[in-house]
């Protein structure tokens, strides 16, 4: 799929051909897991799947929204109608990116938009964040708006907290957005402060290996919501704004003031070592000691396993699998209950990790989850 297909197949569908063809990647998160709602730290990498947008502008008001991946007609949408709860399919995401421009003060008068995407979709890897991307970086560029890519950012994710409804937090757009090829991309969810970490896995002979479960546990969005409430009643109990305040050396003393409150205590402990982990990991690939970074992301496996309760069965068999076969390091990546692990490892043990944890899948009846290497490539771009 390439940027010539979406330019024939958008002048099949609207007449003519597209003023332009825009790129926005899927990520994976590196570490920094139900950190992002606690203001704190996360660290992903953009991958080589993405979504492209071929794009016109058009002046009567009107927004055309095709996608190759759904299928079916050109959907027509009036600009002037788009309001927030008012749409449930997946053409919400394009369509609140329009909104939110046009909330934000910026005059959008129309748009044709044709989509094609290598994103897979529910798997954790932020298809969504892909879309809202590429469609408010072509807008940006066709309409001459100016906005810098933390903004677009920001406005993708307006449109998906309103007018999709989904309560997400500010990663995966800024990923899609920002990142850079060869980079895991530090930001600080507080203030959006970003550095780009090189994080070159091939020159050091190393493969850091995805692996989707294809499960997406049910009662995933209601435990999200649990989560975060409780990350509010910890920050509340402790007196701070959020629990990226808690410095890691002042967690001990934080947890005693908790007292019996169990489960908070639980989560607290997560989010505040789980910041840590990621200043680990930025201060050992600065070192350029990136292998030493696989048992920082299995820590935060057994983290998200034990205190924060978001792994399943899947996700912690890929990564006990992993382990057992010599993987330098494993997590679960995403919300949880379901969707992506990632896996890092030596290259030449690739072959056999994959195997194993293929076979240790059908041993337990389990459907065979679908593995690939991510390699950190870029972030948003135009392609013509
Ligand atoms: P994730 O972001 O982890 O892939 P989400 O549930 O947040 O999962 O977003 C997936 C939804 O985004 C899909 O169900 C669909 O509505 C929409 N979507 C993503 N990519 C496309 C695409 N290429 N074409 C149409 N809709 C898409
Ligand atoms: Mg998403």
């Amino acid at each position: 799929m390439g940027a010539q297909r979406v330019t024939e197949r958008f002048a099949e569908l609207y007449g003519a051909p597209p003023q332009g063809v825009w790129a926005a990647p899927g990520r994976v998160n590196l570490i920094g897991e139900h950190t992002d709602y606690n203001d704190g730290f996360v660290m992903p990498f953009a991958l080589p799947h993405r979504t492209l947008a071929a794009v016109s502008r058009r002046d009567d008001g009107l927004l055309r929204l095709h996608s190759a991946d759904v299928g079916g007609e050109v959907v027509e949408l009036r600009l002037d109608a788009l309001a927030p709860g008012t749409d449930h399919g997946w053409t919400a995401y394009p369509a609140g990116v329009v909104w939110a421009l046009i909330e934000a003060g910026h005059e959008i008068t129309g748009a044709d938009v044709h989509l094609s995407s290598t994103v897979p979709t529910g798997a954790g890897l932020s298809s969504s964040a892909a879309l809202e991307v590429v469609v408010a970086l072509a807008l940006n560029d066709l309409y001459d708006l100016g906005l810098e890519r933390w903004r677009l950012a920001r406005l993708c994710q307006r449109a998906e907290n309103v007018y999709v409804g989904a309560p997400t937090g500010i990663m995966d757009q800024t990923a899609s957005a920002c990142c850079e090829e060869g980079h895991a991309l530090f930001l600080d969810t507080r203030d959006l402060s970003q550095r780009q970490i090189p994080f070159d896995l091939a020159a050091e002979g190393l493969r850091l290996l995805v692996v989707d479960t294809q499960v997406e546990h049910a009662h995933s969005g209601g435990e999200y919501g649990k989560r975060r409430a409780g990350c509010e009643k910890g920050a509340a109990l402790l007196g701070v704004d959020a629990l990226r305040d808690i410095p890691h050396a002042g967690l001990d003393a934080a947890l005693a003031r908790l007292g019996d409150e169990e489960e908070v205590v639980r989560l607290v402990r997560h989010v505040v070592t789980e910041d840590h982990r990621v200043e680990r990991v930025v201060g050992l690939l600065r070192a350029g000691e990136t292998r030493a970074i696989g048992p920082v992301l299995t820590e935060g496996h057994a983290s998200l396993r034990d205190d924060f309760r978001v792994s399943c069965r899947e996700l912690d068999l890929v990564v006990d699998t992993a382990l057992a076969h010599g993987a330098l390091g494993a997590r679960m990546t995403g919300g949880g209950f379901g969707g992506s692990a990632i896996v890092l490892a030596e290259a030449t043990d690739v072959d056999a990790l994959t195997k194993a944890i293929e076979e240790a899948f059908t041993a337990a009846g389990l459907t065979t989850p679908r593995v690939f290497e991510a390699t950190p490539s870029p972030g948003a771009h135009p392609l013509s």
